[in-house]
């Protein structure tokens, strides 16, 4: 996992390759006790929906003074939005039980049902209304989500092992193991050599603090705990 800063706001990057898996994406550690939570805000999933490209940036502009206007409409889209992710990442990790089918296709509905099918080139699009204000982020990755589950591709998602990690990514040749390579893969290299070269800790317990600390510092860059 690893973060990027935009306009002040600490995001996930893009590592998953597809926008409803890098939705996933938006809590890493999952299944851990103290898992890292990016959506902590309306304007965190706002900001997050157009770098994604599934809201325009003018639209993006209109929702988050709607959002203004309304701030408890807001709050209560983004617990809708995290309960929507938790169901959507046990779905596409294949761990879904009925319930988390039915949370997915309610707001997959509602996203059907608001949907406006406009003239275009080279063809004609479904598009969400910003008259939908501050849902406008949630019904566009909801309807992101629908795509991909009504293709093959939804069936070849594979989660990373990383310590911490658990982001989903596309995995349709089924040889990647890590979310990133740089990130989670080197992570673990690091604690396995930090692992072998461990003398015994009643007398090098110096030592080993010292492995451990290296290997930290050269992925805290990644850390949003670090971030601005
Ligand atoms: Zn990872």
């Amino acid at each position: 996992m690893a973060s990027v800063v935009v306009e002040g706001l600490v995001l996930p990057v893009a590592l998953g390759g597809h926008p409803a898996l890098d939705f996933c994406n938006t809590r890493a550690g999952w299944g851990e006790p103290r898992p890292k939570e990016y959506l902590v805000s309306h304007a965190h999933l706002l900001l997050w929906a157009r770098e994604n490209g599934l809201v325009t940036a003018p639209a993006a502009k209109q929702t988050d003074q709607a959002a203004a206007h309304a701030p408890a409409e807001a709050t209560a889209v983004l617990r809708r939005a995290v309960r929507f992710r938790e169901a959507l990442y046990d779905v596409l990790a294949g761990l879904a039980r009925p319930a988390n089918w039915a949370a997915v296709s309610a707001e997959a509905q509602r996203a059907a049902a608001v949907a406006v099918l406009r003239p275009g080139t080279p063809a004609a699009t479904w598009e969400l209304p910003v008259t939908t204000g501050a849902e406008l982020p949630l019904l566009a990755v909801a309807r992101s989500a629908a795509d991909l589950l009504t293709t093959p591709a939804a069936r070849t998602v594979a989660a990373c092992p990383g310590h911490g990690c658990g982001w989903l990514f596309a995995d349709p040749r089924g040889r990647r193991r890590w979310c990133s390579m740089a990130l989670c893969g080197n992570r673990a290299k690091a604690r396995r050599h930090s692992d072998r070269n461990r003398p015994a800790p009643a007398i090098t317990g110096t030592a080993g603090t010292s492995a451990a600390g290296a290997a930290g510092r050269s992925f805290t860059h990644g850390d949003p705990s670090e971030g601005p």
